[in-house]
């Protein structure tokens, strides 16, 4: 039987999951990358000074430990994840930052008056995190994905549901 070959272009996350998985399913794959380095928007270079790394696109990567396919290929015991204290920064106002803390409860202190709304917003999302990993990794607008994670108040979700789709199927917590 003739070889089958695939030609993956791109060495993003999403061309490496798509390379791994006709890989493993016996074709044989070649990934086409027009820079000089893989990984796409995960990269990390010295776009300023030496030394100094910077995260091209992506700096905050939860869904590598919790995603089903990441799981399947065991990302983490292949590749040291590293977690900062800090995932990311938002300047508000001179001498006035957003922290994004690993930690919730820690983040929402920070925020002071805003605190409470960060809380609404993300308390659900932290304590389904394995729900909401199981549903990023589902066919986005698949009724019945869209209509449970709307359950949590997901905005964007709801309106992923279908045209006619009764306002009733939607359960919303009372504070969204
Ligand atoms: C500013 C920013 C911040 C982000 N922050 C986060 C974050 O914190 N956490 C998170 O999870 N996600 C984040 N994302 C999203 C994340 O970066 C993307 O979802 C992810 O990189 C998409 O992966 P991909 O493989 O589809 O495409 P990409 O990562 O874009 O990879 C595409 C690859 O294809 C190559 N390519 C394109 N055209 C060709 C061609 N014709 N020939 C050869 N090669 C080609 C490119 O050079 C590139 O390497 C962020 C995105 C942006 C823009």
């Amino acid at each position: 039987m003739a070889t089958r070959r695939a030609i993956i272009v791109g060495s993003g996350p999403n061309g490496l999951a798509a390379a791994v998985t006709l890989a493993r399913a016996g074709i044989e794959v070649t990934v086409r990358e027009r820079s000089a380095t893989i990984g796409g928007g995960t990269a990390t270079h010295e776009l300023t000074l030496p030394g100094y790394r910077h995260d091209v696109c992506s700096a905050v990567h939860p869904m590598a430990a919790a995603s089903g396919f990441f799981r399947s290929f065991e990302l983490a015991s292949r590749v040291e994840l590293l977690t900062p204290e800090i995932s990311y920064a938002q300047p508000l106002a001179p001498g006035r930052s957003a922290l994004a803390y690993r930690s919730l409860g820690r983040t929402v202190e920070g925020l002071g008056a805003d605190g409470a709304a960060w809380q609404r917003l993300f308390a659900p999302l932290v304590e389904r995190a394995a729900e909401l990993s199981a549903i990023a990794g589902s066919p986005c607008c698949h009724p019945a994905t869209s209509r449970r994670s709307s359950s949590w108040g997901c905005a964007s979700c709801t309106r992923a549901l279908p045209p006619g789709t009764s306002g009733s199927a939607v359960r919303r917590p009372p504070r969204c």
